[in-house]
């Protein structure tokens, strides 16, 4: 620390500041002093104060952009809700209307399925029936 405990312009005297931009070892009647920080220079204040206005213009434009793109994603969600929502009405609605025209399909299914088996069975009884007649009528002769 011998270097830098000693100001630049006076090598007889210890330093106490740093710039703040360009890192040069200070004493008290060099450093001026703004906003807290040291700097060695005009040049080098003016080029802290242009650093952190273009640093505070990035943060600003950054959390614009981060804002817009918040409510971006806001609105689409909204819309995603509205739409899934509409979908699940019409869906609903769709469904009352298959599920009704589904139901009448089954009941008539079933009622021929019902007559069907009838059928059968009537068929199979007659059969077996018939088949019976004969054997009785061979076994009588
Ligand atoms: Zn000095
Ligand atoms: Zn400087």
């Amino acid at each position: 620390m011998s270097e830098a405990s000693v100001c630049l312009n006076h090598p007889n005297t210890s330093a106490t500041h740093r710039c703040a931009v360009c890192r040069k070892p200070l004493c008290d009647t060099c450093a001026i002093l703004d906003h807290g920080a040291a700097y060695c220079s005009q040049q080098c204040r003016a080029d802290a104060i242009r650093t952190s206005a273009m640093v505070n213009q990035a943060l600003d434009a950054k959390r614009r952009t981060s804002r817009r793109a918040c409510i971006r994603s806001l609105v689409v969600l909204i819309i995603l809700a509205a739409l899934a929502a509409a979908a699940y009405w019409y869906y609903k609605q769709n469904t009352e209307t298959v599920n009704r025209q589904f139901e009448q399909i089954q009941k008539e299914a079933q009622q021929q399925l019902q007559q069907g088996k009838h059928a059968i069975e009537e068929h199979t009884v007659n059969r077996k029936s018939n088949y019976k007649k004969q054997i009785e009528s061979i076994a009588n002769d």
